[in-house]
This record gives C-alpha cells, structure tokens and sequence, in this order.
C-alpha cells in the first residue's frame, strides 16, 4: 500500500496580501506575493485587462478594485497566453472582447481541455471558488498573429508576439508612449518561472526582445510591480539566468546519458541554493526539468500535460 506523494503545491496553503498600484500614467498592477498578476490599462474611453485571475470569483476582486479608479467599461481581455490560471477568470469582466494570439488560439483547441483539469488538480489554492468557473473553455473573439494595436481613446495599446518561450503563444502588451509592459509569464520577479510548456532554446532571445523595448515599468506575471529600468533589468536578467541554467544543466546530464530523475536531481541541487528562496520552486521543478529533458532529446514541442501525466511525472520524480 503507497499513498501518492502530494503535489508540493498542495501544502502551499497561505492566502496571499494583495497590491493594487499604480505603475504609470495609464497602468496599474494587481499583485497577489508571488500568486499570478493581473495588469491592467485604463484608457481614455475603456479598460483593458491582461490575464483574467484563475475564477471569476477571484476575478470580481480585481473589478472591486478598478472600480475605485475608474467607472470606465472594461472593454477588453488579453489572454497572454492559454494557462487556466490565467484564463479562467474572464467571463467575470464581461468584455466586448478577448483577444489572443492566434498561437495561443490554437494550443486551447489543441490542449485547452486537459490543461484545465490538470491545472486545478495541481494547484487548488489558485482555483477559489473553482464552482464559479463556467463550463467549457474560454475563447477569445479576435485573434491576432505578430502585432496588433488598440486605440483606448488616444492611447496606443500594442500587442506584441516577441517570440516564444514560457509557452509558443506568448503575448505582451505595450504602451509605447509611456514605456510599460505587461509581460504575462515570460519576465517573473522573485518567482520560479514555470517552464513545463516551454521553449528553452527561444526564451533567453525573446527576452533580449523585451529588453530592447526599454521598458521603464513592467508587470511580470508572478511577482512585485518592477517600476524602474533598474527593477526591470532585474527581473529580466533573474529570469534569464533561470532558464539558462536548467538548459544548461539537462542538456549536460542528456548528453552524458543520464535519464531523467537522475538529471532532475542533479538538477534540482545545482540550482536549490541559487533559486531556493523563489516562490512554487518546488513545485515548478520537475515540469521544468521534465520539459526541458523533452526539449533536448525528442520532443521539439511540449507534449500536453494531463491530470495523470501529471501524477505520473511527480511519482517518477518525487515519489
Ligand atoms: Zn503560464
């Protein structure tokens, strides 16, 4: 008789404190210790939303929120990219739209389903209320492919694809004139990036995208609001030396023939005392380590993770 060992997730159980503040003239963060962000912009006309929060329930916080700023309809929902945590909230914002990149269009078809049932298996202190979350997936109404802009007024909004790397679809939106970003997950800040449906190859130089954006606020997608170029780098340049490093490490243990728990926990050690102290480290490892494995030996795109290859994974790894 085994029991199953838990997910590390499931005895990460503190409610977070939340910030909501303002990170220049037309974008504010809302910021949960580490939990996903929301970012959101507040045009002349209409409110824009990236990343929704995991349920409606969690999403009407952030409504009560922009509520005290601003009585502006929310017209808009950017999904940075497909993850549950990120989409699930959307229906609450009821707006006219919700736009996506056509990447990230095709990876809900493809693995939209799964990716919800494993997602809320992984982590149920991110899904409250889960009930409230309606049935079937959350679809976007327009889709675009490399750039797009919104004009809220007189205020551009850009919508960039600068490449892949925390998933193939991966969305940042911009505000030229002012020089902030919200990032979704591919800049985090003091937070583990989760990297299970990575591209590890193409990360590091969509980063150097970013970073020639010079952007002067940015909300990563875990993590303070960073509010200085200083900030920015920083966050940038830890995501960066994160991905970097697992690459470097599996690629290594790959090629020397290793499989993969052994490459995961030589892995896991090389990289504990320099990231450790990130939020979800433990939890995000052995996806990360898993994916990149694929990545380095026969799986040029992330397989889907199901509820059971989830279980499957983190027995083979942690049990
Ligand atoms: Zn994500």
């Amino acid at each position: 008789m085994s029991a199953n060992k838990q997910f590390a997730s499931h005895a990460d159980l503190d409610e977070k404190q939340v910030s909501f503040s303002q990170i220049s003239e037309h974008a504010w963060a809302y910021t949960a210790e580490g939990d996903p962000n929301t970012g959101i912009v507040i045009g002349d006309d209409a409110v824009l939303v990236a990343d929704t929060q995991a349920t409606p329930a969690m999403a009407a916080d952030v409504i009560r929120r922009i509520r005290e700023v601003t009585d502006k309809p929310i017209r808009y929902v950017v999904l940075t990219h497909y993850h549950a945590v990120r989409v699930l909230g959307a229906s609450a914002y009821q707006a006219q739209q919700v736009i996506a990149s056509q990447d990230t269009y095709d990876l809900i078809v493809e693995r939209g389903e799964q990716d919800k049932a494993s997602e809320i298996g992984r982590f149920p202190r991110l899904f409250r209320n889960v009930d409230t979350v309606p049935a079937g997936l959350t679809w976007p109404s327009i889709t675009f492919t490399g750039k797009m802009s919104l004009w809220l007024g007189e205020l551009e909004v850009q919508l960039l694809q600068l490449g892949r790397g925390h998933t193939k679809g991966d969305t940042v939106v911009w505000l030229p004139k002012e020089k902030t970003l919200l990032s979704g997950d591919l800049v985090e800040f003091d937070a583990t990036p989760y990297a299970g449906d990575a591209y590890f190859k193409d990360w590091p130089q969509t980063l150097d995208r970013v970073a020639a954006l010079q952007p002067s606020a940015l909300v990563p997608g875990r993590g303070a609001a960073l509010t200085t170029p200083e900030a920015v780098a920083q966050g940038l340049a830890g995501t960066r030396a994160f991905i970097a490093d697992v690459y470097e490490s599996v690629k290594a243990g790959a090629a020397a023939g290793k499989d993969l728990r052994a490459v995961y926990a030589e892995t896991y050690q090389r990289l504990k005392p320099k990231y450790g102290h990130w939020v979800i480290f433990d939890h995000c490892m052995p996806f990360d380590v898993s994916r990149c494995y694929d990545e380095v030996t026969q799986h040029a795109d992330p397989r889907i993770w199901t509820a059971e290859r989830d279980q499957q994974m983190w027995q083979s790894l942690e049990g």
